[in-house]
């Protein structure tokens, strides 16, 4: 017979608990446990009249009180086990049932066993509701087996009972088909199983159970019918024991496995990304798997709680109160106990001791969950830094500005979408930030950005893009623009809203800015907007206006650089640009120390062009990286073949400004320098000083790459810019190059010779090298040696050669010294004469 306390749980009892979400539940339930609790009390009702019916007297009180007493006892031995889950039970009531109906009237034997059932609900109380339902329940069990009996009509006789061997097994399985029709709806309602489920449950060792029920009570009935020695009946207990220690264990195996499923199933379920997803199943199901009413799970600043069926609360742990008595608590630490990522905390509704396998079974499943949440912590983490990755890719650090990358990607997407409307770039520029910087400092001018940046993004349309582009350079990409005209209106109110004073260090500061608009055509690349607005800037700069709409008419009036543009791609691609090396010497020696690269673009219609026309234009378009790349790649191949032939020179080559500010950069040079196995301190970069100090931070990232990887760098035309010790101050160069202005009047302007002296002055105190640039004469080379420069190129020494003539040149030397190009000065005779004889046959 089956325990439906156990069944319908302490906690889970369908009777007294009260759950919103089980309102469905508890409407079947009700009535069917009313309808079981009336139909015992009439069935018991009608035994009873039944038994005052019978004729003849009753049957002895004595020998009612055994049967009464053994139903008592049978009932008690449980088969009981509470494996962490469920509970499940079988008593051996039926045995006692059985025998009574053999040995006395079929009315008393059902009042023995309500009356039995009752005391001992009375012993256990557990409320009214379930003990009526006990009671009714054994009236209908025990009655329909009485009915079998009385149908079968056999005849109880206390002194010389018959073994009705069929009446008891069919009086049998009716008992337990009854008791199951009952009992499985009941639980299946109450634990939200299904019905076969509850029926079927353990059935293998049930019907054993039956088995060994039967053959006690035959056994019994046996005994006594066939009046042999009553000491047999002592082997029933036994039998019986026996029978209920198999039972136990295996009911006990069965459970046992069956939870350490659910455990594996349960930390199955843990492998989730999602910490909120974790912890949500954790509690769940920790509550389900330990039978517990309740279970928490505290992290630091965090607690869910929940029930085995849903979560009742997530969210900041409330003030600590006392623990509740019936509160067991486990550390979620890993396997090692290496860390702890907080508490698990189990409630269970009446006081329950965990056995040993329950308490390990509850340290795996809290070191699963442990590891669980450390899973889902670190990957939370590694998406918030792959997020904020994504972001500083795409945003200027300073000022929370999209960057230029940003901006061209946003460029070409409404590029390629159609029907927005119009769209225009305005490119802002702010004028005399340097002066910002140079006089109140870094810390300033940063703030200075910062306030144009925000006012900028303040009175941008929702749908515009305002970017830093570096420096004081901003652009705002404006879009769905009905007409033309509003993009310069547009324009106007962002650049008015700078007019107002920004407070810098209790200074009230004035910013000023120049804009340059460019509309897009509908067909276009973003480098060519970019372009345009970039001149139109630069024209309202020049004219002293805030803004200028970039108009094709004015554009030609630098037709050649326009012409050029479109050209570039294609000298590019068919190598029109060549480089040809000018030598750098020992003043005192003559010694070549080392070759500049210097550009040279061989034009198909205009013959070679120098720098000057078309580095503007390189610059300004996007081929810049590319001309860059061709340059150092011809210098690396040309140092190559010069150290093959015995002459290892370090090479100079030219670097735009605005390669710097292009972040490919550094890994573009030293990739090359690899692939040519060229040592990185061969390689020097010059640097032109027209960098403005705004670039700087921008710039100072680039060169400490490369210059933490040994390249060198220098300062080109050092002097003629104005912050030249603010640049030096900035970025740690390794060489200066005096411009050819001050070389050209060394000799006669004593302001020259000056400004070279200090230069040298400077250099020596920094550990700097200095090369004078533009040496034409020998008197000059004489003054610069006397005022300490040690280095110098120039007419004087060599023109700018292609690679293969400047080889030429190292390998015949001067007067026979192969690497020399003039005689040592310190020679004085020598010097004089041999200069004089050698210079004119140096080749023009
Ligand atoms: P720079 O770096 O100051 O180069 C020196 C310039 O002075 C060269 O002009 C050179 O031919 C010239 N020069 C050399 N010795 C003498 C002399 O004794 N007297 C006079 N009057 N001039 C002399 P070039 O080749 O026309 O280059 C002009 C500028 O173009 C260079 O000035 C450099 O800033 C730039 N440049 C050249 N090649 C490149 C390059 O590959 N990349 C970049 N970004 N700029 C380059
Ligand atoms: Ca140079
Ligand atoms: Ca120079």
């Amino acid at each position: 017979m089956s325990d439906e306390t156990i069944a319908l749980g302490y906690d889970k009892d369908p009777m007294t608990r009260d759950r919103s979400d089980d309102n469905v539940t508890d409407q079947w339930l009700r009535p069917l446990v009313g309808l079981v609790v009336v139909s015992g009390l009439c069935t018991t009702a009608g035994f009873a009249v039944y038994a005052a019916l019978l004729p003849g007297p009753p049957p002895h009180p004595l020998a009612l009180a055994v049967l009464c007493g053994s139903l008592v006892v049978a009932n008690r031995v449980r088969v009981y086990v509470r494996v962490l889950s469920s509970g499940d039970s079988t008593t051996w009531g039926e045995i006692p049932v059985l025998i009574g109906l053999v040995l006395f009237p079929a009315p008393w034997v059902i009042l023995c066993a309500v009356a039995a059932m009752a005391l001992i609900r009375i012993l256990d109380w557990r409320g009214l509701q379930k003990s009526t339902f006990a009671v009714a329940k054994e009236a209908l069990t025990s009655g329909s087996a009485a009915a079998v009996f009385l149908a079968c009509g056999v005849q109880p006789d206390l002194t010389r009972p018959d073994l009705p061997a069929l009446p008891i097994v069919l009086a049998l399985v009716t008992f337990v088909v009854v008791d199951h029709v009952i009992f499985a709806p009941v639980l299946s309602l109450a634990t939200g199983t299904s019905v076969w489920k509850v029926a079927f449950h353990h059935w293998t060792s049930k019907v054993i159970c039956y088995l060994g029920e039967l053959a006690a009570a035959l056994l019994v009935v046996g005994v006594l019918a066939t009046g042999a020695s009553a000491w047999i009946l002592l082997v029933v207990p036994l039998v019986v024991l026996c029978m209920h220690l198999w039972q136990s264990r295996s009911v006990r195996t069965r459970e046992e496995r069956e939870s350490w499923q659910r455990l594996a199933k349960a930390t199955d379920e843990l492998n989730a990304v999602d910490l909120t997803q974790v912890l949500h199943s954790a509690t769940t199901r920790a509550a389900q798997i330990f039978s517990a009413a309740e279970s928490a799970i505290d992290l630091a600043g965090r607690t869910v709680r929940a029930t085995a069926s849903q979560v009742l609360a997530d969210g900041p742990r409330p003030p600590g109160g006392v623990t509740p008595p019936d509160e067991t608590s486990v550390d979620l630490v890993a396997h090692d106990g290496s860390v702890r990522v907080g508490v698990l905390r189990l409630r269970f509704g009446g006081t329950v001791r965990l056995t040993e396998v329950e308490q390990y079974k509850l340290r795996t499943f809290a070191s699963a969950v442990c590891t669980a949440i450390r899973n889902a912590q670190a990957y939370a983490e590694l998406a918030r830094i792959a997020a904020e990755n994504a972001h500083a890719a795409t945003h200027d650090p300073l000022t929370g500005l999209a960057n230029r990358r940003r901006l061209y990607e946003q460029a070409e997407q409404v590029f390629r979408s159609t029907g927005q409307g119009l769209f225009a770039l305005l490119l802002i520029d702010l004028n005399h930030f340097k002066e910002v910087n140079d006089t109140l400092g870094h810390a300033a001018g940063d703030q200075v950005l910062r306030e144009v940046a925000a006012r900028l993004r303040d009175s941008a349309d929702p749908g515009d893009l305002v970017a830093r582009l570096g420096g004081d350079e901003f652009a705002v990409l404006l879009t769905g623009l009905p007409t033309p005209a509003l993009a310069g209106h547009r324009a106007t109110g962002m650049l008015a809203t700078l007019d107002a004073t920004i407070e810098v260090e209790g200074m009230r500061l004035t910013v000023e800015a120049a804009g340059g608009i460019a509309l897009a055509a509908g067909t276009g690349s973003v480098e060519e907007l970019m372009r345009r607005a970039d001149i139109a800037m630069y024209q309202a700069k020049r004219a002293g206006e805030p803004i200028v709409v970039y108009a094709h008419a004015r554009d030609t009036a630098d037709l050649e650089r326009l012409m050029l543009t479109g050209e570039l791609r294609r000298a590019v691609a068919e190598h029109e640009f060549t480089v040809d090396f000018q030598p750098i010497v020992d003043l005192g020696t003559g010694e070549v120390l080392a070759a500049e690269a210097l550009a040279r673009w061989h034009h198909p219609d205009q013959g070679s062009l120098s720098p000057v026309r078309f580095l503007e234009t390189v610059e300004r378009s996007g081929q810049l990286p590319a001309f860059a790349d061709a340059v150092l790649e011809q210098s690396l191949i040309a140092r190559q073949t010069w150290r093959d032939a015995g002459f290892d020179l370090p090479i100079a080559v030219n670097v735009s400004p605005r390669s710097l500010l292009d972040p490919t950069f550094p890994g573009a040079v030293l990739a090359r320098l690899a692939r040519h196995d060229t040592p990185a301190d061969r390689l020097v970069l010059e640097l032109t000083e027209t960098l403005t100090v705004s670039q700087l931070d921008v710039v100072e990232r680039t060169l400490a790459e490369l210059r933490n990887a040994g390249v060198r760098l220098a300062i080109d035309d050092f002097g003629t810019g104005v912050s030249s010790l603010s640049v030096l101050s900035r970025i740690p160069v390794h060489q200066l190059k005096i411009d050819r202005e001050f070389v050209a009047a060394v000799e006669t302007s004593a302001e020259a010779a000056a400004v070279v002296r200090t230069t040298v002055d400077l250099a020596r105190n920094l550990h700097l090298t200095v090369v004078a640039e533009g040496v034409e004469s020998e008197p000059q080379r004489r003054a610069l040696w006397a005022l300490g420069c040690i280095a110098g190129q120039g007419h004087l020494f060599a023109r700018p050669y292609s690679a293969a003539r400047f080889a030429g040149m190292l390998q015949r030397g001067s007067g026979g010294r192969p690497g020399m190009l003039a005689a040592a000065l310190h020679d004085e005779g020598s010097v004089v004469r041999l200069s004089a004889r050698r210079l004119p046959n140096l080749p023009a």
